[in-house]
């Protein structure tokens, strides 16, 4: 149990922390503009480093700096914190009611750009950490933290850093960098994220966009493009890449009644899609399961040829098409980059051009580790409710850095609310989450400590 002190520290200095949170909120820091990260590095360093961190800057071959941070608590155990201090792009911005960057707040609600995704995380784990420091003295537990500054652009240096500063990382764990609770307001505990593996393909034809004529004797590159595709994925969501399934690991049984157990309100989600029914007809269990461990091929973007108002005839030079394709455990992105490529041969597509702009491994940590208990322990303790366990996400990002090379057992917990809007316009923050965040982490710092 968190020690009285700590509770009465977090609660009397809960404007403070709102004030830091505005502070981080009002730094741009957009990673797809380039756009403040310098500044927003020095910022976070600060205020670690007036929380007592030891810090430290880490410029990368290329990209924004990577801030480092870490202090030696009580116990040896050691937490190692993700968390990313870019924002997505806040455009458009004439949908926003207050400026993206004021972190103005209306009804116990923060607006900004980054709110929630993530700088709420980080002034809520440091000001956990602060909680401790001013009324223990120190630490239950010893801290290590990377927050980087290019994860909302795909995290690309990020291998670079973790691979080179391996044995300074070394700890027991990992908290990831979102987290929080569900649509009724359940805390809930995220244990994995699929992995990505992004391509361009690009067939080519004639020299130049030709009159639409020519078509009765020249191939239309559109055509090669859409029937290459055609053969990635069938109609019932199925990749119809040989061996494309062939490492996917198969749920536990304790991972398949943890999936049971969390509530997927089908209709409801549906109704907020705007779609009549889900791929393939699926509902019930299967749902959950392709929710969370669905390998998919998706056509993120096709084009080429002419697209303006009215008609043209023309025979296009080139088409392309981006596509994602999320991964599951055990899939590995390098042998699949291969395996699409010689794919594409077989069907007589070897012509078009791949170019692979962003290959990741999804993460799972196991429902077993301790750290689960831990986060299950502790969410009742803050929120007196039975949080969920979510076996994983359906979106990605580098967890497998922490989970897998750096062999983290890691898990999503944190400060955010359902219809924080991230990514979208007017992101916020509800303040009240922030606050109970702020203690479900500090009872984690607690809890760490006294793992075995
Ligand atoms: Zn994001």
């Amino acid at each position: 149990m968190l020690p009285e002190t700590v509770v009465s520290y977090l609660n009397e200095h809960s404007e403070q922390f709102v004030a830091e949170l505005q502070r981080l909120c009002r730094q741009p820091s957009v990673s797809a503009q380039n756009l403040g990260l310098g500044e927003c590095a020095e910022l976070v360093k600060t205020m670690m480093e007036q929380v007592g961190l030891h810090t430290q800057l880490f410029e990368l071959e290329a990209g924004p700096p990577v801030v480092y941070g870490e202090l030696q608590g009580r116990s040896d155990k050691t937490l190692i914190f993700y968390d990313h201090y870019d924002v997505q792009p806040p455009e458009p911005l004439e949908l926003w009611q207050s400026d993206p960057w004021a972190a103005e707040i209306r009804d116990g609600v923060l607006y900004a750009r980054g709110a929630s995704d993530n700088k709420s995380n980080i002034v809520s784990r440091l000001k956990a950490m602060e909680a401790w420091l001013q009324t223990a003295g120190q630490l239950p537990c010893s801290v290590k933290w990377v927050i980087e500054g290019e994860e909302e652009t795909g995290s690309r240096h990020l291998g670079q850093f973790i691979r080179a500063e391996r044995a300074r990382l070394a700890g027991d764990g990992c908290i990831w960098e979102f987290g929080g609770l569900d649509d009724d307001d359940i805390p809930a505990i995220v244990l994995g994220l699929k992995g990505m593996l992004y391509v361009e393909l690009t067939a080519r034809g004639p020299a130049a966009d030709l009159h639409s004529a020519r078509a009765a004797i020249v191939e239309n590159p559109a055509w090669r493009l859409v029937q290459a595709l055609s053969t990635i994925r069938d109609a019932a969501g199925h990749v119809t890449i040989e061996g494309w399934y062939e490492r996917v690991r198969d749920f536990t049984p304790a991972e398949l009644a943890a999936l049971e157990a969390v509530p997927l309100p089908e209709e409801e989600l549906k109704r907020e899609l705007g779609i009549a029914h889900f791929l393939n007809d699926m509902h019930g269990p299967e749902l959950k399961k392709a929710l969370a461990g669905g390998p998919t091929a998706n056509i993120a973007g096709i084009w080429g040829g002419y697209r303006g108002e009215g008609h043209k005839t023309v025979l296009p030079a080139s088409a392309k098409a981006k596509l994602d394709f999320r991964l599951v455990p055990d899939q590995e992105p390098e042998e699949l980059a291969e395996r699409l490529r010689s794919h594409l041969q077989r069907h007589g597509f070897g012509d078009l051009e791949l170019q692979i702009q962003a290959a990741s491994p999804a993460a799972r940590t196991p429902l077993e580790a301790e750290i689960v208990r831990m986060a299950q322990e502790t969410a009742r303790q803050v929120f007196a409710k039975e949080p969920i366990v979510q076996v994983s996400s359906a979106g990605s990002g580098p967890m497998a850095l922490f989970s897998d090379l750096l062999k983290l057992p890691t898990v999503a917990i944190g400060c955010n609310h359902s219809g924080s809007q991230t990514h979208s316009p007017n992101e916020n923050q509800r303040l009240d989450v922030f606050l109970a965040g702020t203690q479900w982490m500090a009872a984690m710092l607690e809890r760490f400590g006294q793992a075995g």
